[in-house]
């Protein structure tokens, strides 16, 4: 990461991030379209600086169709710049929004799709390979491996799951709608969390309402996959009722409700497999919570995963 900032050609805002603004930029050499993401680092002692750089380094090695491609890092003075992939329509939150004000539902077959992609990118995370073929018969159970570079996402929310992917808009039209069916997920904003959570800065500009997180980590319990696992459940059910499945006036109530759990069932417009799917990920029980390789056990998904190949 030495500074290469010459090779890139600074364009428009396109957002604000928690730790700085998100800009479009063209990488010159290459003339491709990309992200660049600031973290102002300034505050950081040395150990959280050192462990920045080494959660860039294996995002770096995180390649996967289904994952914003991370393509570089550089700084100057007090910042630090990521370069990512550009994903061209929008992220979760907004199709959900769009849904939500046509008054539609998402249908199911989408659902299990864009399930489908979040958990092969998941797999890829927390198992560091990609799961096998369909035609594999699954015998074992596969456990990750010990001191592989196991990655957990710890922020899994519809913002952070981008949409990409050229044939989301039928003509050159920009007013065209987007056909969401044809979807290309990419699991985003990723681990970086881990050493931003504990600077000074994230406790102060954290103000997001914690409604995806996972009851142990509500009580201070090291994150895990299967933390990642509770966010999907409630991503995936938030796009079925359009609302997360807790909600809540206050934070505490909020805990409260996470903690025990209870959440009402989906629009019946949905099917009982695709609720019961979300109970095995939306369970405060961590032993009993299904892992990114038993979901993808399931046959929906399967049927899904071979539409999608
Ligand atoms: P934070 O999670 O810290 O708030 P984000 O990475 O979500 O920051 O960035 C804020 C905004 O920047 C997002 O809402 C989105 O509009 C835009 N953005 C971030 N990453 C990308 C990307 N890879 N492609 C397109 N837009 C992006
Ligand atoms: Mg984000």
């Amino acid at each position: 990461g030495a500074l290469r900032n010459q090779e890139y050609q600074i364009l428009e805002e396109i957002g604000r991030g928690s730790f700085g603004c998100v800009r479009k930029v063209i990488h010159t050499p290459s003339s491709r379209t990309m992200v660049r993401k600031e973290i102002k680092f300034g505050h950081m002692n040395s150990k959280e600086r050192q462990q920045l750089i080494a959660e860039c380094a294996i995002l770096g090695q995180l390649k996967h169709e289904n994952i914003v491609e991370f393509y570089n890092w550089d700084y100057d003075k007090d910042v630090l710049y990521l370069y990512m992939e550009y994903c061209s329509n929008g992220d979760l939150s907004q199709m959900i929004n769009h849904y939500k004000k046509e008054r539609k539902y998402i249908p199911e077959k989408l659902v299990w799709d864009i399930m489908t992609q979040i958990l092969t990118a998941l797999y890829r995370c927390h198992y560091g390979s990609d799961p096998q073929p369909l035609e594999t018969i699954y015998d074992k159970m596969k456990l990750p491996v010990k001191g592989a570079n196991l990655v957990i996402h710890r922020d899994l929310k519809p913002g952070n799951i981008f949409l990409s992917g050229e044939n989301l808009t039928s003509s050159a039209d920009k007013n065209s709608k987007l056909d969401y069916s044809k979807a290309l997920v990419k699991l985003g904003d990723f681990g970086l969390a881990k050493s931003l959570e504990s600077s000074i800065e994230f406790a102060t500009t954290y103000v997001g309402t914690p409604y995806y997180m996972s009851p142990e980590v509500l009580m201070d319990q090291p994150y895990s996959p299967l933390s990642d696992i509770w966010s999907l459940g409630c991503v995936v059910y938030e796009m079925c009722s359009l609302h997360p499945p807790f909600q809540a006036k206050t934070y505490s109530e909020l805990q409260r409700r996470i903690k025990a759990a209870n959440f009402e069932r989906i629009p019946q417009y949905y099917s009982d497999e695709l609720q019961n799917i979300l109970t095995s990920c939306i369970e405060s029980d961590i032993q009993r919570r299904s892992s990114t390789f038993e979901l993808l056990q399931n046959f929906q998904l399967r049927v899904a995963r071979k539409s999608l190949q």
